[in-house]
């Protein structure tokens, strides 16, 4: 089997589900993931310690393959505005902004201090897209030009022609594959992007969605799909978090 490095990794709390951290790892490691970017979908309602808890149990189930994304809600900028009180404890190599699920104006004031704080402490900002027109791909663009030293990495990557239009564009400016089609990849193959994509699965929130096949195989044919494509290896999603890991 060929490495994997899995930019898209989820724990905690999920609608009625909940994915703890320890199982998850035990479950990565088994599929042979040698590095995996994780959040804690609890974040999304700002409870923010709860799952500080949950990346901390995380880290110590997988320590040198689990980094940190620290999931922001526009309330936490609030109380935070540099981001400090949410660094005391672990070491995020990044920060997770979902625009579908919290609202952040895509060039508001506390967006634009996210990337702030992104370049002062080389962190890589994922931006979740689509779902709705305020988190579609280009919305970002403003803050993307604005900060073009900070790596932004588009989760899911929608709409696709954005997608391929910012990746063009933006040299630190990536996508990931989860529940990307695979016509997609051949799109982005077309325009020659593909050293832009990193694997992202958005394990275990998968199995909310495709839930009658067992999950690992529904993770291991996704990946087979994907590495027709793009190396999924740990040394291309290493150098492209350089800086901040
Ligand atoms: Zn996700």
């Amino acid at each position: 089997m060929i490495p994997i490095a899995d930019a898209h990794i989820h724990i905690g709390k999920f609608r009625e589900k909940y994915f703890k951290p320890d199982t998850i790892a035990k479950e990565l490691i088994r599929m042979r993931v040698e590095n995996w970017l994780v959040s804690s979908t609890t974040g999304v309602t700002g409870k923010w310690e709860k799952a500080e808890e949950e990346i901390q149990c995380m880290l110590d189930a997988a320590p040198y393959k689990s980094l940190p994304l620290l999931w922001l809600t526009p309330g936490m900028v609030e109380r935070s505005f540099d981001l400090s009180l949410y660094f005391r404890r672990i070491d995020y190599v990044g920060l997770k902004i979902h625009g579908f699920g919290n609202n952040w104006p895509p060039y508001g004031k506390k967006l634009r201090q996210i990337f702030h704080v992104a370049k002062e402490r080389k962190l890589v900002i994922m931006l979740h897209t689509g779902g709705c027109d305020r988190c579609d791909a280009c919305v970002y663009e403003k803050i993307i030009a604005e900060f073009p030293m900070v790596t932004v990495i588009l989760a899911h990557g929608r709409p696709l022609d954005q997608t391929i239009h910012l990746l063009a564009k933006y040299e630190r400016t990536f996508a990931d594959t989860a529940f990307m089609p695979t016509d997609h990849l051949a799109k982005i193959a077309k325009a020659n992007l593909l050293h832009k994509i990193v694997f992202g699965s958005d394990y275990p929130i998968i199995s909310c969605f495709r839930h009658k096949i067992p999950l690992k195989n529904l993770y291991i044919s996704n990946v087979k799909s994907i590495q027709r494509y793009i190396d999924t290896s740990s040394e291309k999603f290493m150098s492209i978090l350089k800086g901040s890991i």
